[in-house]
């Protein structure tokens, strides 16, 4: 019975490895945000210097063939100007950052850079273009320093200080035990999401890249961190191309064109005075956003003076 009982046992463990390792790869793969199917074309060239306007022209896309998100969505970006997303969870603003780093392929249509198909370009060069700024930014378990300067190795110290200034993080940074050898802990957990969120910014100043994608952190922010983001979002996208899912009030303002999907179409766009006159979804959004956020600043101040 022993016998028996124990190469079962050993194959259940063999079995529950197998299985984790799937699971992780999956858990990988959502971090990353993407499959691993998309390689590039024979004769995929680089991305040339100049022109980064953006376009989506008429673009189809679903993350699974039963259900489509994107229904023929058409949209430019002109090289150097800021466009904020603003749209409901799950109405398909996220989608559209992933199909401009290429992360998917869409079902239809075509997503270009300087009327360059993505898919005529090598992946690395779309990489080295875009600089992205996720609403929660991967932090290695190192210093601030390292974590600024990760992916060029060559910045030097002056160089990281400089990105930090440009990104509003230096102030905070001079404030830590270490300053900038100050250790960030697990994935950051010593640091707040606006800080985070700046020291993704500071990166991506280093990087210095021609387009900018930036997903704007939900987390509430006091009035000195959300002015310090401001200043730092509005430094990064300047003479940029840029693609900003908003959720700040201040960023949309601020924004060339404002962009109101949902579910998966746009169903408004212009700058901000404009479309609060049409009293349409984005007018209703801006309401929602503005009763949210004094509730959130109601809250703080009792907490801080209970
Ligand atoms: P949020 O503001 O909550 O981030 P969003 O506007 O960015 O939302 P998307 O993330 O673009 O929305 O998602 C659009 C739709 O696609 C949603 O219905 C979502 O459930 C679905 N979706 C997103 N990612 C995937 C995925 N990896 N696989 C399947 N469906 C997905």
């Amino acid at each position: 019975l022993i016998q028996v009982f124990l190469p079962l046992n050993t194959l259940g463990f063999v079995f529950r490895e197998t299985r984790d390792a799937l699971l992780n790869t999956e858990v990988l793969f959502a971090l990353l945000g993407r499959e691993p199917e998309i390689v590039d074309a024979p004769d995929a060239q680089p991305l040339p210097a100049g022109d980064t306007t953006l376009r989506f022209d008429d673009v189809r896309f679903g993350y699974d063939r039963q259900r489509q998100i994107l229904k023929g969505l058409t949209l430019e970006i002109p090289h150097g100007q800021t466009f904020a997303v603003v749209g409901s969870s799950g109405s398909g603003k996220s989608t559209l950052a992933r199909l401009l780093m290429r992360m998917y392929d869409p079902d239809g249509g075509e997503v270009s850079i300087g009327g360059r198909p993505l898919t005529s370009l090598t992946q690395q060069s779309l990489r080295q273009a875009i600089g992205v700024v996720p609403q929660d930014p991967v932090l290695f378990n190192d210093t601030i320093a390292y974590n600024i300067g990760y992916g060029r190795p060559e910045a030097d110290h002056a160089a990281i200080v400089a990105a930090a200034r440009a990104a509003q993080a230096d102030e905070f940074i001079s404030l830590l035990p270490d300053g900038y050898e100050t250790r960030v802990g697990e994935r950051g957990a010593r640091l707040s999401g606006g800080e985070k969120q700046r020291i993704a910014i500071a990166r991506a100043f280093l990087k210095n890249p021609p387009i900018v994608v930036l997903d704007e952190a939900t987390s509430a922010l006091d009035t000195k961190a959300e002015r310090a983001i401001q200043g730092a979002l509005d430094e990064v996208a300047r003479d940029r191309t840029s693609l900003i899912i908003a959720h700040r009030l201040s960023t949309v303002v601020d924004a060339d064109q404002i962009i109101v999907m949902d579910r998966g179409e746009i169903v408004e766009r212009g700058r901000h005075e404009e479309l609060l006159e049409r009293r349409g979804l984005y007018a209703q959004l801006w309401e929602l956003q503005r009763q949210q956020q004094q509730t959130e600043s109601l809250e703080r101040r009792i907490a801080q003076h209970p």
